[in-house]
């Protein structure tokens, strides 16, 4: 018989309980996955793959499809960092106009090189960041984070039952001062009502919530070696990190 290679053994924190999961890099039979994803057109069978490959590495015991986008995100990033490289390099163009020879507007073609550690970058909650919303006095709402599961199943719906249907996906329990109603245990139409009586104020508050959970973002400051222009720009979301 062959001798097995031993394959190491990492550990990442998920961002939203704390919790340590243990993982192995991807092997040769999970690159062979990836190939099969780049060369489809298919978003459905890319999503599947990606679960796929997530389901092989991680070796402890944990639901991918019903945890938070963020601890996926989180997950995936470190997965790729021990597998492939640590450090990946993002080319960033300037788009400051500037004038030409002639004295016509053109966009300025400097680029700067970044270099960045996937490792040396976490997922924060923003200061202000709270899943309690008050609605009264004595209601409120407790929400819950948006799953790989979710997001699925909003690929399919049209743009106007999206907000709905994650507005009722991520309610966790509605309370008030007697007693605490989890949507688990409520039917969709009288959260849909419940929903439907919200005001505008309410959903402001709802839309922080999502605006600020914690996101994978890295700040960098770009200056155009070329026209000298200075920005700080926010590198979000996984797939930015990747292109
Ligand atoms: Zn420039």
């Amino acid at each position: 018989m062959l001798p097995k290679i031993d394959v190491p053994i990492y550990t990442v924190n998920l961002v939203s309980t704390g919790k340590p999961v243990r993982f192995r890099p991807f092997l040769v039979k999970e690159q062979k996955l990836f190939l099969m994803a780049s060369e489809s057109d298919d978003q459905k069978e890319t999503v599947d793959i990606v679960r796929q490959v997530l389901k092989n590495c991680i070796l402890d015991e944990i639901d991918i499809n019903n945890i938070p986008t963020f601890d996926l995100e989180f997950l995936f990033m470190n997965l790729r960092a021990r597998s492939v490289e640590e450090v990946v390099d993002l080319k960033y163009k300037c788009n400051n106009t500037v004038k030409n020879e002639k004295g016509e507007d053109k966009t300025c073609t400097g680029s700067v090189d970044f270099k960045f550690n996937l490792l040396e970058i976490h997922p924060t909650k923003s200061e202000n960041h709270t899943n309690k919303i008050t609605i009264t006095e004595n209601v409120g709402i407790c929400l819950k984070y948006p799953t790989f599961e979710m997001i699925q199943k909003y690929e399919k719906m049209d743009e106007k039952n999206i907000i709905m249907s994650i507005l009722i996906d991520c309610i966790d329990y509605i309370y008030d001062k007697d007693s605490t109603y989890y949507s688990k245990d409520t039917s969709k139409k009288e959260l849909e009502e419940f929903v439907d009586n919200l005001q505008q104020s309410h959903l402001e508050k709802i839309k922080v919530f999502f605006e600020t959970m914690p996101e994978i973002k890295k700040e960098v400051n770009f200056k155009c070696p070329k026209c000298d222009y200075e920005e700080n720009i926010t590198i979000k979301g996984l797939q930015n990190f990747f292109v």
